[in-house]
């Protein structure tokens, strides 16, 4: 198929990000071919002049079914919540409750202009398929953990061996599988070693929660001598293909270990700040060292929703208020990470409009209260924009919103359906 977008204004995130007025741009099949001025004949054509065209958001670290559990035991302390609220529900999970939980979010997430995911969890296969029915871009891992048992170990093994061969046989561009380790708590040193070899093997990414909570940092040195990020380097899985999510509470010295080995950073500020882990990104050091960084959610649980709008505003207010300095994660550092950040993250030839590039685009409505007056487009995205001004989201060439409505998902079919699911998962 081929797409016209007429007359628009083209927040590009170029190397200069230049904002082009009065541009088209042309989508043919899941790319962008053509930027600029031009007479073109397209199947489609999108009168762009009341629209903003550009990147989708890359979201890089969620819990995509966690959607169930929406506003379920907020407020409480984090072992108690876990253990009376989340645990319980989490073990009435079905892969159909899985689908249709994934379902909702991607919802969300198209609706509020996320164009790609990068998702762990449980039952995968489900999440793949939610995925492939709404047309959505994913990379998903199973959420391994083995409680340092050699036979769950073994398993879990087992479970991401079979989800690549699943994935490989949806033979789908937009969906991807990846190797994960839930957390250095989790999982014994010889399932992360093994998780990283099959990335490695594979060519496809490892992903997990790494310094997310002082108490992590804390025990690890107190059972390794060393801090995570160092023990994790020991034990030889760092590499330009593992994405840590969190990552609040990295030494300096572990930055440095991050830049040496290309890790990318997924960074969840609102999950931070609503858990209460008091740990802060060091951003600035990060960007010093040009430390890829990208912006995450992560799950409704600890959200609770997948608005990257919002997370971008938290990202730089946290920085600011946290720094007592309001220069700090200016507003186009902000979209970066939330963009290119993501898109380099996750290896995806996205992030930005470029010719050649994929067709993830976004077309926000200009109009939009939040938008107006336009002194400046990037400020306005960042501090004042919500997932609400978001009018079409194309991925991967394939239009799957228009004017706000879903077109390849029965929105008020997944609502109902997962009001009835939560009703029978969330119960005391
Ligand atoms: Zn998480």
């Amino acid at each position: 198929m081929s797409i016209l977008i007429k007359n628009t204004t083209v927040l590009t995130q170029d190397k200069n990000r230049r904002i082009l007025k009065n541009t088209d741009v042309l989508v043919s099949e899941n790319i962008i071919s053509k930027i600029g001025k031009f007479n073109e004949k397209a199947e489609f054509v999108i009168d762009g002049r009341d629209k903003i065209l550009m990147p989708g958001f890359v979201n890089t670290h969620t819990h995509a079914a966690m959607s169930l559990f929406k506003g379920f035991g907020d407020d409480m302390e984090l072992n108690e919540w876990l253990e009376k609220k989340i645990w319980p529900a989490e073990a009435k999970l079905t892969p159909e409750y899985t689908y249709f939980g994934s379902l909702l979010s991607i919802a969300e997430m198209i609706k509020t202009g996320t164009t790609a995911f990068n998702d762990m969890y449980f039952f995968m296969e489900s999440v793949s398929d939610a995925a492939k029915k709404a047309c959505m871009r994913v990379i998903v891992c199973d959420a391994v953990i083995d409680f340092f048992d050699e036979k769950k170990a073994e398993i879990t093994k087992n479970r991401t061996l079979k989800l690549l061969t699943y994935v490989t046989g949806l033979n789908d561009s937009l969906i991807r599988a990846a190797t994960g380790s839930h957390a250095i708590y989790t999982c014994s040193p010889e399932s992360i070693i093994s998780q990283k070899r099959i990335a490695d093997k594979n060519k496809i990414l490892m992903h997990m929660h790494v310094s997310e909570t002082q108490k992590e940092v804390n025990d690890c040195i107190k059972k390794n001598k060393m801090r995570p990020v160092e023990y994790l380097e020991k034990l030889g899985v760092l590499g330009e293909n593992v994405v840590f999510a969190h990552a609040c509470y990295l030494s300096k010295k572990e930055i440095d270990i991050v830049k040496k080995h290309n890790v990318k950073i997924a960074h969840c500020p609102v999950s931070n700040m609503k858990l209460a882990t008091g740990g802060v990104i060091d951003w600035s050091y990060m960007r010093s060292k040009n430390v890829c960084v990208s912006l995450a959610t992560d799950g409704h649980s600890s959200n609770n929703n997948l608005d990257m709008f919002k997370e971008m505003k938290m990202a730089a207010l946290l920085q600011k208020h946290a720094r007592m300095d309001a220069t700090v994660m200016p507003a186009q550092d902000t979209l970066d990470m939330a963009t290119l950040g993501g898109a380099q993250a996750l290896g995806i030839n996205a992030g930005r409009i470029a010719v050649g590039a994929l067709a993830d685009i976004i077309l926000l409505d200009k109009k939009d209260i939040s938008l107006v007056p336009q002194n400046d487009i990037v400020s306005n995205i960042v501090y004042s924009a919500n997932g609400s001004c978001v009018d079409t989201t194309i991925i991967n060439g394939s239009i799957v919103m228009q004017n706000r409505k879903l077109t390849t998902l029965d929105e008020d079919k997944i609502k109902e359906k997962c009001i009835d699911i939560a009703m029978t998962l969330c119960t005391d």
